[in-house]
């Protein structure tokens, strides 16, 4: 595990430092509790605490999670800064529910980022000081936590949200870390507060560590909105999804005041919860580790007055990756308007018709793969190259559940996007950075990106020339690209 210097996080500690939050935790021996650096009791004795990288690490180690700062709304932030891509992506399954399901093992995952159990357990012991198992484990106790903090949401409902099959299920594994039941701790907040939400939908908290580029965000969602199936108001995003046969609806805003995003989720069933807010983090680029992007990429002359002037700046993900995927095939060689308008023709033709909700805005959920993989796309009113792209997308990912989801290399996985006909580098590697979360991808023949590059850079607007410019970007070229982007604007 890497170690935490102690003298630092004691620093940070005793002054609060909010740039710690999400990345150090601190035990206290001498109340069995943990805490995040921002906790407002007063400061533990030096002798009496032990840091973690991780509120996973700090459960495992036995300490329960602080009432009054709650871990469990801490910014969710990548807690080591290690360089082992296979832990990366094992986290990712995880935070995506991998190990919530009944078939999911650490065997399978183990196999899903290409090694053995053995081999990956020892991984996560040398960098995180935890099993799989402990951080799926702490994962579904805390967000359980925050669902009995900030909804009404029956005990039932609760443990289900968790993942944790049954109530008798989550009361164990609650009490023997809480020494007490769920009920207790709901008996105990809800006197605290007394506006909670009523019944569905539910309302959380997604916190992110600040800067957020709100602005630019919904920038970007709105440039984009496909008619029917989403829709971006002043401070707000709202779109339909689907979700395993189900549809329902999110709506995002932002609490600059709390550093969070609020999620309004109205969704049938409860055991999605968990997965429809792992999307929408995703989609915000919530985990975003601003502090070491910023520092990394203002080192370059040309991109730190972009970095000061937007600090925070998201790279935007996507609600689905296939949807992203298909979005990207409908923009190739066309404005962003055009690429819009055809996004339209497309929700209206073959999306599930929505069923009833107050906003009548909102007809239609995206169209599935399988129901692409079969239509006659004729009246799209594209280049019948493009319309066998998305037929031929469709057909992968309907052939191939896991093609969207985390897994592989990235090389393996660009070079597999790239035997679908008409996925060219470009469109992969844009599926890459906004699907895949890949924080170094770079689709450096983009139009856009040459024309801000040459416009800031002045250098000749070849591919190759980006490309050898991008090589000091790296690790985080994708985030290089969206300040390059945003400024071409
Ligand atoms: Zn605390």
């Amino acid at each position: 595990m890497e170690p935490l210097d102690p003298e630092i996080s004691y620093r940070a500690l005793q002054t609060r430092d909010p740039r710690f939050d999400g990345r150090l935790f601190v035990g206290v021996t001498s109340t069995g509790i943990y805490c995040r650096p921002i906790c407002p009791a007063r400061t533990p004795k030096r002798e009496n605490c032990r840091f973690f990288s991780g509120s996973a690490a700090a459960q495992a180690a036995g300490f329960r999670a602080c009432l009054r700062c709650r871990p469990e709304i801490a910014p969710e932030l990548p807690g080591w800064r290690g360089t082992s891509n296979t832990v990366s992506r094992a986290l990712a399954l995880i935070g995506d529910g991998f190990l919530d399901h009944e078939d999911g093992t650490v065997e399978t995952l183990a196999m899903r980022v290409g090694m053995g159990a053995r081999q990956l357990r020892r991984l996560f012991d040398q960098h995180l000081g935890v099993t799989p198992v402990a951080v799926a484990q702490s994962r579904r106790l805390l967000f359980a936590k925050q669902l009995l903090h900030d909804t009404t949401l029956s005990m039932t409902d609760v443990a289900l949200a968790g993942g944790f099959g049954s109530v008798r299920r989550f009361n164990h594994a609650f009490r023997s870390l809480y020494h007490r039941a769920p009920g207790e701790l709901r008996r105990a907040t809800t006197t605290a507060s007394s506006h909670l939400p009523a019944t569905a939908p539910v309302v959380l908290q997604i916190p992110y560590q600040p800067p957020y580029d709100w602005d630019s965000m919904l920038q970007y969602l709105r440039a984009r909105t496909i008619e029917g199936l989403e829709v971006v108001e002043d401070n707000g995003y709202r779109r339909s999804v689907l979700h395993e046969e189900l549809t329902g609806t999110i709506t995002i805003e932002h609490r600059p005041d709390r550093h969070s995003l609020m999620a309004t989720i109205d969704f049938p069933s409860v055991r999605a919860l968990q997965t429809i807010v792992s999307r929408i983090r995703h989609q915000f680029d919530v985990a975003a580790d601003v502090e070491a992007i910023t520092a990394h990429l203002s080192q370059d002359a040309t991109l730190a007055p972009l970095i000061a002037a937007r600090p925070g700046l998201r790279a935007p993900g996507c609600w689905d990756g296939f949807e992203l995927a298909i979005r990207a095939v409908l923009g190739q060689q066309v404005t962003v308007t055009a690429a819009r308008r055809l996004g339209g023709t497309l929700v209206e033709l073959w999306g599930e018709p929505f069923p009833y909700t107050e906003d009548k805005r909102l007809r239609r959920t995206f169209p599935t793969a399988r129901c692409l993989a079969t239509a006659d796309l004729g009246r799209l009113g594209m280049p019948a190259a493009r319309r066998a792209t998305i037929t031929a997308l469709a057909q992968a990912a309907t052939s191939q559940p896991q093609l969207f989801m985390p897994g592989g290399s990235v090389e393996e996985r660009l070079t597999r996007l790239q035997t679908i006909p008409g996925i060219g580098a470009w469109t992969a590697h844009y599926i890459a950075l906004r699907a895949f979360r890949e924080p170094d991808a770079f689709p450096a023949g983009d139009l856009g990106l040459l024309r801000s590059a040459k416009h800031l850079i002045g250098e000749q607007t070849k591919t190759s020339h980006l490309l050898q410019r991008a090589e000091a970007w790296r690790p985080w070229r994708a985030y290089a690209a969206q300040y390059l982007w945003t400024a071409g604007q």
